[in-house]
């Protein structure tokens, strides 16, 4: 059974093979969905396209969203290929390097300013756009990380740009919900990526994680792009302003377990 034979779906944040936006777009496909990609900067198409033509998406448009004059361009254009859409994927995050490193406390105004803008004000940017285009109802998600409710070394302002992710998840889920249109948040555990390899320390992050989270393993792009697939299906049709975990159960622990050293 294809679960979104029939839906159109917007997914904004493919860098490369190892984004987790493409292993949504994966898992989209193979479950019967027409896709449309945008990325955010002219380096990314030689790699985003050829992605693209393997599942024969031909919606295929650069779009950086810190732009308002982009991002209006980009669902214009969308409006005039799908006419409308059922899914919106926000799967973008961006800190300045230096504020990935060092202490919180350092950052700039200026990196703070460009880390929720790029990494948070940009779901509301896209979701006030694409509700025009959903007018049967619909689905948006984004990616966050527990970064946004505890302290993580050197993810600094991105946790606090993905709180802000979060609370404007519920806030969005509350507005635009009486139109049938669901948003949520899921809230991956570390995978290597081009993004996470900005923060300083993050194969740490991986091995940390891998030791001592409940599965004993570290979660992949395809779990992620199957727990969106639920969501954004009619099998998500309850849920919205939630944060869901993709992360082997890292989030429930209290106090991981002690080294065997100790005993
Ligand atoms: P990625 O580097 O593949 O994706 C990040 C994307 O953000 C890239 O496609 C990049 O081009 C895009 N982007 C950055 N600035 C942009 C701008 N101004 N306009 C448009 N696009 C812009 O890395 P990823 O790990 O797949 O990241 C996707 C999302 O998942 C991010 O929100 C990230 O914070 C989140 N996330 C990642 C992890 C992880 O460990 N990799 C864990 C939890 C959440």
């Amino acid at each position: 059974m294809k679960l979104l034979e029939g839906k159109k779906a917007l997914i904004f944040g493919i860098a490369n093979k190892r984004s987790i936006a493409w292993g949504i777009a994966q898992a989209f496909h193979e479950h019967g969905a027409e896709l449309g990609f945008s990325y955010g900067i002219p380096q990314l198409e030689r790699r985003v396209r050829p992605l693209a033509q393997q599942i024969g998406v031909g919606f295929v448009e650069k779009c950086d969203v810190s732009s308002d004059e982009e991002t209006d361009a980009v669902f214009q254009k969308a409006a005039d290929h799908f006419g409308q859409i059922d899914i919106l994927v926000h799967s973008i995050g961006y800190a300045l390097r230096e504020d990935l490193e060092g202490r919180f406390v350092d950052t700039s105004r200026e990196g703070f300013k460009t880390a929720l803008d790029i990494s948070a004000y940009s779901l509301v940017a896209l979701a006030r756009r694409a509700a025009p285009l959903m007018p049967d109802g619909g689905s948006i998600i984004s990616m966050t990380y527990y970064g946004a409710e505890k302290v993580v070394p050197h993810y600094n302002v991105m946790g606090v740009a993905k709180a802000a992710l979060e609370a404007s998840t519920r806030y969005l889920a509350a507005d635009l919900g009486p139109q049938g249109i669901r948003v949520n948040a899921i809230s991956a555990g570390p995978i290597k990526t081009l993004a996470a390899a900005g923060v300083s320390g993050f194969r740490k992050m991986l091995r940390y994680s891998e030791e001592r989270n409940p599965l004993r393993r570290n979660v992949d792009q395809r779990e992620v792009g199957n727990t969106a697939l639920w969501l954004c299906s009619d099998l998500g049709s309850g849920v919205t302003g939630e944060v869901v975990y993709v992360d082997a159960g890292y989030h429930i622990l209290g106090m991981p377990e002690p080294p065997e050293k100790w005993d």
